[in-house]
C-alpha cells in the first residue's frame, strides 16, 4: 500500500465539511470576499486559533509574504535579511518591492536562521528580518527578537510550514510583527492555493488589507487607490474550504505530533542519524520529518539512504531543495525586469556576495538532510514501516 500523500485524497482530509461550506458559498451567489462572509469568518477563526488579534487572508503564501513586506513601506535598495533555504515564494516578493534579500547562513542541524547568523549580516541598510520555521520546527525566537529589538528591526515570520508550532508558549507567526501562512496543496491545511497573515499591529493590518485590495479604501469616507498594490484576494470558494480545513487543523497537528513521537522512539539511537529537534521551550508541528545523515557512519550518506527508501515506496527527498536559493538563476543571473537586473543594481556588493565560504552551514546542512514525507493520515503501521526501512538502510552500511 502506498503511503498517504498530501497531493491527493489518500492524505488529505477533504470531505463533507468542506463540501457543506462550499455549497453554502455557491448558493449564496457571492464569490468575492469583498461582499461575502467565508473569508471574513476564516480570518476571525484563524486569528483566534493562533492567538493573534488580526488576520488578513490572501491568494497564496507568496502573496502573504508580499503583503507583509509591502506593509513595511520600505525604500528600493533597502535590505531584508532572510534564509536561502526556503520557497521562492518567500523571496520573489522582496525583489518585486525593490528590496535586496540578504541571505544569512543557517544552523546546520535545523537549517533555520539563528540570532548569530542574522547578526552577522546586519548593516546600516537592514530594515527587517524574515525567519522561516522550516519543516515545522520553530526558529529559536527569543534571541532573534532580542537582536531585532536592539536594532529596531521588525521580524516577519514565515510560518507556511509551521501551523500551530509553538515557541515559548506562543504560536509560530504571532511572535514577530507579522506571521505568514500558505494554504497551498501540500501545507498543513489547504484550499488548493491561498494564504493568510496575522499581526497585532493595526497599522500593519490596514496596509496589508489595502495591499490585497489594490489599495482601494473599502469603507473609507473618500476611498481612493492610495498606493501601488495588487488584487491578492482569496475567493469565497477558497475561503469556505479553508474554513472547514481550519476547524480540523488542531486535530491534524495533534496526530502529526503523536506519529512523530512514535517514529522518533523507533529511530532513536541509530548510528549516524540525527533526529529533528525543536529548541528548548518550543513545539514542532512536523510538516515534514527531516533527519540528518552522517556520511562517515552511513556509507553513501543521504543519497544511498534515500534510494533505499525510494525502492520501498517511501518518497524521501535528499537535500530538500537541490541548492540554496542564491544559486537559482533569479539570483545568480539577476533575472528580474527585462535586462535591467533591478533592484540588484541598487545593492551594496557585500549584500549580493554569495561566495560559498559565507554559507558553510547552509551547504553542510543541505548535504546531510533527508526529508521524510509526513502526514496525519499515516497509520501506526505506516510509521513502523518507515522506521524499519530506515533502520535497515542505516544498518546495511
Ligand atoms: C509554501 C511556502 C511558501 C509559498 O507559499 P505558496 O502558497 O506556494 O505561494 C513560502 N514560504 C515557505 C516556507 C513555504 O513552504
Amino acid at each position: 500500500m502506498p503511503l498517504p500523500s498530501d497531493q491527493d485524497a489518500s492524505g488529505r482530509d477533504l470531505g463533507a465539511e468542506e463540501i457543506d461550506l462550499l455549497t453554502q458559498a455557491i448558493e449564496s451567489g457571492t464569490l468575492t470576499s469583498t461582499k461575502g462572509q467565508f473569508v471574513n469568518q476564516l480570518e476571525q477563526e484563524f486569528a483566534e486559533l493562533v492567538g493573534s488579534p488580526l488576520a488578513v487572508a490572501c491568494a497564496s503564501g507568496s502573496a502573504a509574504v508580499h503583503i507583509a513586506v509591502a506593509a513595511l513601506d520600505l525604500e528600493p535598495g533597502d535590505e531584508i535579511i532572510t534564509t536561502s533555504i526556503t520557497d521562492m515564494g518567500a523571496l520573489a516578493p522582496l525583489l518585486f518591492q525593490g528590496i535586496i534579500p540578504v541571505f544569512a547562513d543557517v544552523d546546520a542541524d535545523t537549517l533555520n536562521l539563528t540570532a548569530e547568523t542574522v547578526a552577522d549580516r546586519i548593516t546600516s541598510r537592514t530594515r527587517a528580518i524574515i525567519v522561516t520555521h522550516l519543516f515545522g520546527c520553530p526558529v529559536e525566537m527569543g534571541p532573534v527578537m532580542t537582536l531585532a529589538a536592539a536594532h529596531d528591526l521588525p521580524v516577519i515570520e514565515d510560518a507556511a510550514q509551521a501551523f500551530l508550532a509553538e515557541s515559548q508558549g506562543s504560536m509560530a507567526g504571532t511572535i514577530g510583527a507579522i506571521g505568514c501562512f500558505s494554504f497551498q496543496q501540500g501545507k498543513h491545511m489547504t484550499s488548493g492555493e491561498g494564504g493568510i497573515v496575522v499581526t497585532a499591529n493595526e497599522g500593519l493590518a490596514r496596509r496589508m488589507r489595502l495591499f490585497v485590495n489594490k489599495a482601494w479604501g473599502y469603507g473609507d469616507p473618500q476611498p481612493d487607490h492610495y498606493f501601488l498594490a495588487l488584487n491578492y484576494r482569496l475567493t469565497e470558494l477558497q475561503g469556505a474550504v479553508a474554513l472547514a480545513q481550519l476547524r480540523k487543523l488542531s486535530g491534524a497537528v495533534k496526530r502529526r505530533r503523536a506519529l512523530a513521537d512514535r517514529l522518533r522512539e523507533q529511530l532513536d539511537g541509530l548510528p549516524g542519524l540525527t533526529l529533528p529537534t525543536a529548541p528548548p521551550g518550543s513545539l514542532h508541528s512536523y510538516w515534514r520529518f527531516p533527519v540528518w545523515v552522517d556520511p562517515d557512519l552511513v556509507s553513501g550518506g543521504v543519497d544511498t539512504l534515500a534510494s533505499s527508501l525510494r525502492e520501498l515506496g517511501i518518497p524521501a527527498a535528499p537535500r530538500y531543495i537541490q541548492k540554496p536559493a542564491f544559486e537559482t538563476q533569479v539570483f545568480a543571473e539577476q533575472n528580474t525586469f527585462g535586462s535591467s537586473h533591478w533592484p540588484f543594481t541598487l545593492a551594496d556588493p557585500t549584500a549580493v556576495d554569495y561566495s560559498p565560504s559565507r554559507f558553510p552551514n547552509t551547504y553542510a546542512g543541505l548535504d546531510r538532510v533527508l526529508v521524510l514525507p509526513f502526514n496525519e493520515g499515516f497509520t501506526e503501521q505506516d510509521v513502523d514501516f518507515i522506521a524499519s526501512a530506515i533502520s535497515q538502510g542505516v544498518e546495511a552500511t
